[in-house]
């Protein structure tokens, strides 16, 4: 397994045959209004550029797999790449009809849709109470493909027993995970903060990747804070900090077998989706 690293959530996943494009976001720096909405140090987003070469790594995919549809994980310059390349957009049974419905091939990753692989669509949520609510709903995603380390992506979400139960239940060798600590400037984090990394990081059976750092005004999180504290907590080699562009190869299958997946959530779209995609624009 690789998980090639572009930029923000954007990576390029080889698993097995497979080459997926996660949550492609190819806007231009500053091309979208700042997301810290309080305290100060608003900047126009993305902060960088997509690193060089990445059009070249990215064209190589398969398909697209989508958490959601905010627009720093799928934006509308990589909806229209995806509709002229005529690629598969994978997604959870929440976000699949709206995807179709702008005129994508939106398909929901249901167990064994995507040759090969056994997946499960899991809960992730967004932010707690009301703002995690109106933030939308996400989807995490559980991969697991014979001779291939098992992958947990789990998609913009804060820690909570839905998580845990999750990463207890599934036990996957690679977690790919947000790690900018997404704030408004007012109170807590809509991703996972920095205490919750560490304690992910240490519940982790194997690997994990970090991404969704110094991309956006809101991330406060960067490499160094999260190396750093990584390292003081004895937890470095556990983890994997990719800067823009960069790959990370996941070596081995286990021996065993990996853990079969479950239903899933009934993650069905409803009224929270309706209410983000009217007024979000989603
Ligand atoms: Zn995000």
């Amino acid at each position: 397994m690789k998980i090639h690293h572009i930029r923000n959530a954007t990576a390029l996943l080889t698993l097995g045959q497979h080459r997926l494009l996660i949550d492609p976001m190819f806007a231009k720096v500053g091309s979208m209004p700042g997301f810290k909405m309080f305290g100060g140090g608003r900047r126009r987003n993305p902060l960088v550029p997509l690193p060089e070469g990445a059009m070249e790594i990215m064209s190589q995919a398969t398909g697209i797999l989508v958490t959601h549809e905010h627009p720093d994980h799928f934006d509308p310059r990589a909806l229209a790449w995806a509709k002229r390349q005529g690629l598969p957009v994978w997604a959870g049974a929440v976000d699949a009809p709206n995807l179709k419905r702008k005129g994508l091939d939106a398909r929901e990753l249901t167990n064994g849709a995507l040759e090969g692989v056994a997946s499960e669509v899991l809960l992730a949520s967004h932010g707690r109470g009301l703002v995690g609510w109106l933030m939308g709903p996400v989807s995490g995603f559980y991969l697991a493909m014979d001779g291939e380390p098992s992958l947990y992506i789990t998609g913009d979400t804060v820690l909570t027993k839905s998580v845990l139960d999750d990463i207890e239940r599934l036990k996957p060798d690679v977690i790919l995970a947000p790690a900018g600590s997404a704030n408004f400037g007012l109170g807590r984090s809509i991703i996972f903060d920095l205490d919750e990394l560490m304690a992910l990081t240490r519940l982790a059976p194997g690997q994990v990747v970090f991404n969704h750092m110094e991309a956006l005004d809101h991330c406060g999180t960067t490499r160094n804070i999260l190396s750093e504290r990584m390292e003081k907590e004895g937890l470095l080699e556990k983890v994997h900090i990719p800067a823009d562009g960069q790959a990370v190869t996941l070596p081995g299958a286990r021996q065993r077998g990996h853990v079969a997946p479950g239903r899933g959530v009934p993650n069905k779209p409803g009224l929270q989706k309706w209410v983000t995609a009217r007024f979000a624009g989603t």
